[in-house]
């Protein structure tokens, strides 16, 4: 594993390396839509190949495209795009894919799970590379739209024609990753580094902390509705100015006092038992612990997940989130599209900047430059361009 980071740009890829080739995308999702409509329109060949009679082959066909059967696109690929759910790609790539697959092709990945894990392991004949985009299919589609991009990570697990970077980076370039930079990575980085994020801070760590947060003041008597303000709600905000310039942008905007409270109690609830809980998830990763587990699960009819996710949606703050939601109008139209392709942005950020945003400090810039999407910054203009009374504005001020 490489600690050197080395970024790649438009600049770096060779859009030709694509030239006269045929790309199959393999799954119509998330990411498949958004690679096939980015790579037609960069001028690349593509076909989508999906089971027949499944719900998105007609999708496909709206879209323009005339779908194929995984068998029937890997006969006529160059590059294979395994972009169906992990949990179904090794069935596809060993009934479908291998059999059919022209030696010197290339396959493809968005995510390392199954190469990694061995679930899947190509011949030697074949070069195994993967772009991850960091973001959403639908962001993917609507950044390209917009002429920008998502950052991607890249990765050659077997380069067997001595071409499977130069492949790689150019299938970047077509879906708009190099505009935004792509990041050289191994499958055993991406896989291990996402499996944990995913696990320990972004949706595991992240709604465990919300959901004792809330349980923590309603049983001390405190307002559920409330609880759900000050531990969820306002969550969105602070991710905003974290993710737009990281600690010091939030700190920026919040108050004295609520820093003062984060420098001496934060540490104390994410102590050193959270730090040790941490690395045993990641070692569980590493080792190939947790793979086992869920590729178990999977051969059933995943009962302990179904079980579990049950048990995450009954919980009290689903109740009065979903109460809270239904009178939040500008949370509508997010709320109403499909959950694979609604989009991080809108309404939040509107009001997330009606808090009046600080100075910048000398010579720091107004703008702070996120890649993707509105920034608060931005919407804080928006919203001072808006008549205060706007219900979301006195939502804002009164949670601020
Ligand atoms: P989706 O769950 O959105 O994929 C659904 C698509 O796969 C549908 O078109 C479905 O067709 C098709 N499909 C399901 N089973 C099969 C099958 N047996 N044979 C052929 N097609 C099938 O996947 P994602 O886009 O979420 O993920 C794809 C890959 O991208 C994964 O490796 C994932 O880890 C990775 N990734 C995903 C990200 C995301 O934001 N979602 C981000 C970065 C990487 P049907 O209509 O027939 O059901
Ligand atoms: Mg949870």
């Amino acid at each position: 594993m490489t600690n050197k980071t080395t970024m790649y740009w438009e600049k770096d890829a060779d859009q030709t390396a694509l030239n006269g080739k045929t790309v199959a995308v393999v799954g119509y999702g998330s990411q498949g839509r958004a690679h096939a409509m980015n790579l037609r329109d960069s001028g690349v060949d593509v076909v989508v190949a999906l089971r027949k009679g499944g719900k998105t082959w007609t999708q496909a066909e709206n879209d323009g495209f005339s779908p194929k059967t995984p068998e029937e696109a890997a006969k006529v690929a160059d590059v294979v795009c395994l972009l169906c759910p992990d949990m179904a790609q090794a069935k596809v790539y060993a009934e479908a894919v291998a059999p059919n697959l022209k030696p010197g092709s290339t396959l493809m990945f968005a995510h390392g799970f199954n190469v990694h894990y061995k679930q899947i392991q190509p011949d030697a004949k074949t070069d195994v590379v993967m772009i991850a985009p960091k973001g959403p299919g639908a962001l993917v589609r609507r950044q390209y739209e917009e002429g920008r991009g998502v950052p991607c990570l890249v990765a050659v697990f077997q380069d067997a024609t001595g071409n499977a970077f130069k492949t790689a980076l150019a299938y970047a370039h077509a879906i708009g990753g190099t505009r935004a930079g792509v990041i050289e990575t191994t499958f055993a980085e991406e896989t291990e580094t996402d499996l944990f994020g995913e696990q320990a801070v972004l949706c595991g760590g992240a709604t465990e902390l919300v959901a004792a947060g809330f349980q923590t003041l309603v049983d001390a008597g405190y307002k559920p509705e409330v609880a759900y303000f000050e531990c969820l709600h306002e969550l969105k905000l602070i991710v905003d100015l974290i993710y737009e310039g990281g600690f010091a942008r939030m700190h920026e905007f919040v108050s004295e006092t609520a820093k003062f409270g984060d420098l001496t109690r934060g540490p104390r609830i994410v102590d050193e038992h959270v730090r040790a809980k941490m690395k045993e998830v990641l070692t569980e990763i590493q080792d190939g612990t947790f793979a086992r587990e869920w590729i178990d699960e999977n051969k059933g009819p995943r009962t302990r997940y179904n079980e579990l996710l049950k048990k995450d949606l009954e919980q009290p703050i689903e109740a009065v989130g979903k109460r809270m939601r239904d009178n939040m109008s500008w949370l509508q139209e997010s709320q109403n599209a499909p959950a694979k392709n609604a989009q991080t942005q809108t309404a939040v950020e509107k009001f997330a900047a009606i808090k009046p945003a600080p100075k910048p400090a000398q010579g720091q810039s107004e703008h702070a430059g996120g890649c993707c999407g509105g920034s608060a910054t931005e919407a804080k203009e928006e919203a001072e361009r808006e008549p205060a009374t706007t219900a979301s504005g006195r939502f804002a001020r009164e949670i601020w």
